[in-house]
């Protein structure tokens, strides 16, 4: 057998290289930025990704299972939940009630926005007065109920108890994230444009161009996924024209 060179070797192994790189080698930095679908922030690449980063849509598991549309609260309709209905996201049928929850806090955000120049905080707001006037928040009753449970009772049965008494609706806003960055993300969404369809091009949008709203931090507004990524603090609300 015709020994062969290590540089004959070389030369045959590149000669079979094709001239353009194979997906799997391409680099992490060469990765154009995208936004999650659900909280609305930059997905930061990952190696394992890199063969398939244009249909990536989700920046953790986490987002992934509590993407919008996934999450409706369901529960028996009666009249005090009148306030509830005024907002997208919710429908009647025959006398129950579903509440599509993350449709439901981009409608109130709006509403907020509409009427004036809001925080987040302000729609935090709002949300628990709809919540007290729909009966969903009963504060006084579970004040009450706590206290009659402290007497001999360990506080892991005390808490079960607490869940199941919970109206379905608060469950579900609460539920992780809780309500607060349940409304920044919807805040993030409704700033880049994104929308309900989990249509990977929508990742693609990574700025505020086509927003249906303006975030502002400091009275400075944030106009790329990476500013909204990384806001902290009181941020403003302000809807556009
Ligand atoms: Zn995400």
């Amino acid at each position: 057998m015709a020994k062969k060179s290590a540089r004959a070797l070389a030369a045959a192994e590149a000669s079979r290289t094709p001239p353009t790189q194979p997906p799997s080698k391409v680099s992490v930095n060469d990765l154009s930025a995208r936004s999650c679908l659900t909280c609305g922030r930059v997905i930061t690449p990952r190696a394992k990704w890199a063969s398939d980063w244009s249909s990536i849509k989700y920046c953790s598991d986490r987002c992934q299972s509590s993407r919008p549309g996934k999450l409706v609260a369901r529960f028996n309709h009666s009249e005090k939940d009148a306030a509830l209905a005024r907002y997208d996201g919710c429908t009647v049928s025959d006398d129950a009630m579903h509440v599509d929850v993350e449709l439901w806090v981009e409608s109130v955000l709006l509403d907020v926005a509409r009427r004036k120049e809001a925080t987040l905080d302000d729609v935090q707001q709002q949300i628990l007065v709809l919540l007290k006037e729909a009966e969903v928040l009963q504060e006084s009753n579970h004040a009450e109920e706590r206290e009659a449970d402290s007497d001999g009772q360990d506080a892991e049965g005390a808490k079960g108890r607490e869940d199941e008494q919970r109206h379905p609706l608060w469950k579900a806003l609460d539920s992780a994230p809780g309500l607060r960055e349940r409304i920044r993300r919807a805040a993030r969404r409704l700033a880049l444009g994104i929308n309900h369809d989990s249509n990977p091009a929508q990742t693609t949008i990574t700025t505020t161009e086509s927003g249906r709203i303006e975030l502002l931090q400091a009275g400075k507004a944030l106009r790329t996924v990476e500013d909204l990524s990384f806001a902290k603090g009181t941020l403003t609300v302000r809807r556009k024209s």
